[in-house]
């Protein structure tokens, strides 16, 4: 049988232990084998044959793929390489969700991922002089297109493009990696230049498949421009804003000042507790494991409604779909909105 992971990302685990408190799933059930260091331990017994495959689609299918074990492990450990070749092992055939076959469909037919933009007020094609194109993302034109309208107002030198593909950020995260790097070489091939991504998730993923200075997340770009920005002023006073973090632009991009700074000159910043910790969402993750999605965002929620915030600003569009949907059944008032839409709110 193939050896399912690469040996030399396996053995740079020293067994510290040092991700088990960064762990949601850790922290959820204190269990070893739901922590980063159990899962590879487990991953080490299936390549050495000690193991068979059946027994790692527990733990394949319980990990967020937050990725949050990352910047704490001395040994530099890439888990989320790790967790995407588990999941290529693991979730295949009848063992691949239902969800994400459907989804699998949608968004690698280019067709059907230009109908999700075209019955939603996207952004209108232009071509700008400057190399920067913005990726529109396949959940974001469908769900939040008001994102896509807000960088077309700020950012005047980017192109815009309805007639492009998804980022195979879905496949890679979930069984396909091969076909998830192939979709973003595509996209990157399409676009020629630097590709500005406003969602954290596609982000990462097209900078590991494409290189890191290829792709730009909006808070960095826009950041790097030191604009001054106007205070959104409510009843005479700032508005109070928080914010929460996108797993894989924090953990695996390494960006979380750049949005907080520009947060922090449109209002009063509050930092949320936890506010780098998954809230989720972890792309189908709330799809899939809705009990456990729902653990997980429960002490955020709490949190978020004592702060009293008027704004809570995110960077990718699951963590805007999951903290709308959860604030709301909780009665909490607070407004979540994408950053680069606060920014086009200061402007009016
Ligand atoms: S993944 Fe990193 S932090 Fe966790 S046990 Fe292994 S070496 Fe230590
Ligand atoms: S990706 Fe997140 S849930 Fe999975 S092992 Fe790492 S910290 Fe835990």
């Amino acid at each position: 049988m193939t050896k399912p992971f690469t040996q030399n990302k396996l053995d740079r685990c020293i067994s510290c232990g040092y991700c088990l408190p960064a762990c949601p799933t850790y922290k959820l059930t204190g269990n070893e084998e739901s922590s980063p260091r159990g899962r590879i331990t487990l991953m080490r017994a299936v390549q050495d044959g000690k193991l068979p495959l059946v027994d790692l689609v527990r733990e394949s299918n319980f990990c967020l793929g937050c990725r949050a074990c990352e910047p704490v492990c001395p040994a530099g450990v890439e888990y989320g390489v790790l967790l995407e070749e588990m999941r290529v092992a693991t979730w295949t055939g009848k063992n691949r969700p239902l969800i994400v076959r459907g989804l699998f469909i949608a968004v690698g037919t280019k067709f059907i991922v230009r109908l999700l933009g075209l019955f939603s007020p996207l952004a209108k094609n232009r071509k700008s002089e400057g190399e920067v194109h913005l990726a529109l993302g396949c959940f974001e034109r469908a769900l939040f297109p008001s994102v896509s309208k807000a960088v077309a107002a700020i950012e005047p030198n980017c192109s815009i493009s309805a007639d492009q593909g998804c980022c195979g950020a879905l496949h890679a995260h979930n069984g396909e990696l091969e076909k998830g790097k192939e979709m973003a070489v595509a996209l990157g091939e399409s676009m020629p230049g630097t590709i500005l991504s406003t969602a954290g998730g596609c982000a990462a993923h097209l900078s590991s498949a494409l290189g890191r200075d290829r792709v730009k997340e909006f808070s960095e770009w826009w950041a790097a421009k030191e604009a001054v920005l106007n205070p959104i002023i409510k009843s005479g006073k700032p508005v109070r804003i928080g914010f929460q973090d996108s797993c894989h632009l924090r953990n695996g991009m390494g960006v979380f000042k750049e949005p907080r700074a520009i947060l922090a000159s449109l209002g009063e910043y509050v930092e949320v507790p936890d506010a780098s910790g998954c809230c989720g969402a972890a792309g189908t993750y709330a799809l899939l494991q809705k009990k456990n999605s729902r653990k997980v965002i429960s002490q955020k929620v709490s949190d978020i409604a004592d702060l009293k915030l008027d704004y809570l600003a995110t960077v990718n569009p699951g963590c805007t779909r999951q903290l709308k949907t959860e604030l709301k059944r909780a009665g909490v008032i607070t407004k979540v909105i994408h950053v680069a839409e606060l920014i086009a709110l200061s402007q009016k």
